[in-house]
């Protein structure tokens, strides 16, 4: 099979052939329809995340057609399957048993620590795999499985905002731009400075506003979420927050948050991260995505054109998100 892989000292993904992985245990043979890109796999790509073990094939947003199961559960040969970020957890911890397993120290993660969807095959426990609402293509559904649920995950964090602000308006940002706007909330849409196809994007989904990072929203926002990896929007994120408004860091990494002054934090207001998902976000939101039709704005690539993928979304060019359409 084919596969697109981080390598020691590359700095882009090489292309190999491999043999087709063999599932034990719990694990299920997906045979990969598409995978989304997403920020983290840049970030494993560069070498910014910790106990890196290369090579590695990234890809955390993964659908695909079940092939066979080494033994008999839930999903069958011919169901379509979502692998998301969360692979595995040692269900023993305090955090595991507390309903944090997102927090497990044992976790392991698709396309980071195991291999992931950059690929014509993988591997997965089906305990952690997602069934997909059916009114989802292939291509419009690998963006639930990370920008969308994780993306959920920090929207939960946020509270009941009635003025959200979403700080980097990508893949995760777009998808729940749509998700505020059918709860009602207004939508406050930055963006790196001059990014009109960004800001066009947030309002032609049903922004109240649109604007650079730098800028003030017309009224303070009760929450914002920060999905670009600069620990400078942290301040920023403070100031346009009312008293007791909350800022949430959805990113996996982010730049040194820049010295600033407590009259920002006073006032009640909170600065927290929200770090991977649990099981039961991915059904919550799965249920979410099922009773809405999220229209991902997506930009498909051939599996050999993941480096080009990625440079785009390096580069801040990709409006929405990017998938890597590896087989129909
Ligand atoms: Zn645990
Ligand atoms: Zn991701």
């Amino acid at each position: 099979m084919k596969a697109m892989r981080v390598h020691p000292g590359r700095r882009a993904l090489v292309c190999e052939e491999l043999e087709i992985p063999e599932p034990r245990d719990q694990q299920l043979l997906i045979q990969v329809s598409a995978c989304g890109v997403c920020r983290t796999d840049l970030h494993v790509l560069d070498g910014e995340l910790p106990d890196l073990h290369l090579p590695l094939t990234p890809g955390h947003e993964v659908v695909g057609t079940v092939v066979r199961a080494a033994i008999p559960g839930p999903f069958v040969p011919g169901d379509r399957v979502g692998v998301p970020w969360l692979a595995h957890t040692c269900g023993a911890c305090s955090f595991c048993r507390g309903g944090q397993e997102n927090l497990c120290a044992d976790a392991q993660f698709t396309g980071y620590t195991c291999d992931g969807g950059y690929a014509e095959y993988l591997i997965a426990d089906w305990r952690y795999c997602l069934a997909i609402p059916r009114h989802y293509s292939d291509i419009a559904a690998a963006p639930l499985l990370c920008a969308g649920l994780i993306g959920y995950r920090a929207y939960r964090a946020a509270g009941e905002a009635a003025a959200l602000g979403l700080y980097g308006f990508g893949a995760s940002a777009h998808l729940l731009a749509q998700l505020a706007c059918a709860q009602h909330r207004r939508v406050y849409a930055f963006t790196r400075p001059g990014d009109v196809a960004a800001q066009n994007l947030a309002r032609s989904l049903g922004a109240t506003w649109a604007g650079a990072s730098c800028e003030r929203p017309p009224e303070p926002l009760d929450a914002a979420i920060i999905f670009a990896p600069l620990g400078s929007l942290i301040p920023q994120a403070l100031a346009a927050c009312r008293r007791g408004g909350r800022v949430v860091c959805a990113g996996i990494h982010m730049s040194d948050v820049p010295a600033f002054p407590y009259s920002l934090l006073w006032g009640e207001r909170t600065v927290t991260s929200v770090a991977n998902l649990t099981r039961r976000d991915g059904q919550e939101f799965m249920a979410l995505a099922s009773d809405l039709v999220l229209r991902p704005h997506v930009e498909t690539y051939p599996l050999e054109g993941a480096n080009e993928a990625l440079e785009r979304l390096r580069g801040g060019n990709v409006n929405g998100c990017a998938v890597l359409a590896v087989a129909r």
